[in-house]
C-alpha cells in the first residue's frame, strides 16, 4: 500500500506524512479520500485500513481492518457495505472522524470524541450491535435469536416493573428501612424504587415475588434501563436528530459560491471536503453551526 506510486494512481496525490510521538515518520493517505465503507471514493475495490489512513494504535488499526475486510467482502456478494454510524459504535466515530476530518497527527480514539458516550457502552454491545452482525453473516442464526429473546426478556421486565406497585404495607416499610432507604408515604412502583441510588433490580428481589429467572447479564441490563431511563431516552432523542441530519443530502452538484453569508473558512472547506449529507458537514473543522445553519436555508430555497 505504502509503496503504490501515488502519482499514477489516481486519489492518492494527496498523501501526507504523520509523525508519531515516539518519533516514528510514516507516509498515510488523507483518508477524506474515503468512503465510510472504507473504500476510496475514486477506486472502485480498493479498501484501505489502519495506520496507512492516519491513525495509531493496535484497536484502531484492528476496528478499520475487520470493517475493510468485511465491507471488501460485502463488495464481492453485490451486498451494500457495513456502515455503524456515531450513535452505533465507537468503530463509527473513529472512521467518520478519519473520512470527514483532516488528521495532522496520528489519530488515537479517545473516548471524549464520541457525542453518545451513554449509548457506546460495552456492556450491551451484543444488543447494540446484533442487527449488524446478523445482517453481515458475522452472527449465526442461534446466536442471534439468543439476543433477540434477551431483548424481549429486558423489555418485558422494564415494563412489568415499571406498573408493578407495592404499597405501605409493614413488610415494604421494614425492606426500606434494613436497605437505608427512606420509608413510603404512598404507593410506589418496583421501578421507582429501583432508581433510588441505595437500591437496585438485585436488590428487591425480596419484595417482588412475580419476577422471572433472568440471566446475570439480563439482570445488569434492566437494572441499567430503569436506572437510568431519563439520561438513555434524552440521549436516544439527540440520535433521533443526529440521523435526520444524516439523511439531509446535499446535492453532489452544488456551488458553494453560490450560498450567501457562508463564512469564507467554511466556504473553503465544504468545497474541498464535498461532504455528502449536513450531518457530515457540520463536522468538517471550520464550520460552525451557523454556516450548518445558512446551508440548510439555502437548501430549503433551492429544493427541486
Ligand atoms: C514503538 C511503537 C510502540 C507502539 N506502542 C503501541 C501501544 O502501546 N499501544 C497501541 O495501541 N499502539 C502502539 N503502537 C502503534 C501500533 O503498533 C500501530 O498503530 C499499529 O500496529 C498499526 O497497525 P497497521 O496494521 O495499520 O500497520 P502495521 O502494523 O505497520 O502493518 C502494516 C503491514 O503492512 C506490511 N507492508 C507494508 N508495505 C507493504 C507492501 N508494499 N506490501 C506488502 N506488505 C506491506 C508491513 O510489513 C506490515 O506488516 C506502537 C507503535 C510503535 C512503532
Amino acid at each position: 500500500m505504502l509503496d503504490l506510486d501515488r502519482r499514477s494512481v489516481p486519489g492518492l496525490e494527496n498523501a501526507v506524512i504523520v509523525r508519531n510521538a515516539y518519533a516514528i515518520e510514516y507516509d498515510c493517505i488523507n483518508a477524506t479520500q474515503l468512503k465510510a465503507s472504507l473504500e476510496f471514493k475514486e477506486i472502485d475495490g480498493l479498501f484501505s485500513a489502519g495506520q496507512s489512513n492516519g491513525s495509531s494504535g493496535y484497536e484502531e488499526a484492528a476496528a478499520q481492518g475487520i470493517i475493510a475486510g468485511i465491507n471488501a467482502a460485502m463488495k464481492l456478494l453485490g451486498k451494500d457495505p457495513l456502515i455503524l454510524d456515531r450513535s452505533d459504535a465507537y468503530i463509527g466515530v473513529l472512521i467518520d472522524d478519519l473520512v470527514t476530518k483532516e488528521t495532522s497527527e496520528p489519530y488515537r480514539m479517545m473516548t471524549s470524541r464520541a457525542e453518545y458516550r451513554l449509548l457506546l457502552r460495552q456492556d450491551y454491545a451484543d444488543l447494540r450491535l446484533y442487527e449488524y452482525g446478523h445482517r453481515a453473516g458475522l452472527l449465526s442464526d442461534e446466536r442471534y435469536n439468543a439476543v433477540v429473546e434477551k431483548k424481549r426478556i429486558i423489555e418485558e421486565e422494564v415494563q412489568r416493573l415499571s406498573e408493578t406497585s407495592v404499597g405501605t404495607s409493614a413488610k415494604i416499610q421494614e425492606f426500606l428501612r434494613a436497605h437505608g432507604s427512606t420509608e413510603l408515604t404512598s404507593g410506589s412502583t418496583l421501578a421507582e424504587l429501583i432508581r433510588r441510588p441505595e437500591l437496585s433490580y438485585e436488590a428487591i428481589a425480596d419484595i417482588d415475588p412475580e419476577r422471572p429467572e433472568v440471566s446475570e447479564t439480563t439482570a445488569e441490563q434492566i437494572n441499567i434501563e430503569i436506572k437510568y431511563e431519563g439520561y438513555i431516552k434524552r440521549q436516544r432523542i439527540q440520535v433521533d436528530q443526529f440521523r435526520k441530519l444524516e439523511k439531509k443530502l446535499i446535492p453532489e452538484g452544488i456551488d458553494y459560491d453560490d450560498v450567501p453569508s457562508l463564512r469564507i473558512e467554511a466556504r473553503q472547506k465544504l468545497k474541498k471536503m464535498r461532504p455528502a449529507s449536513i450531518g457530515q458537514a457540520s463536522r468538517i473543522s471550520g464550520v460552525s453551526p451557523a454556516d450548518i445553519n445558512v446551508l440548510l436555508v439555502y437548501l430549503g430555497r433551492n429544493r427541486d
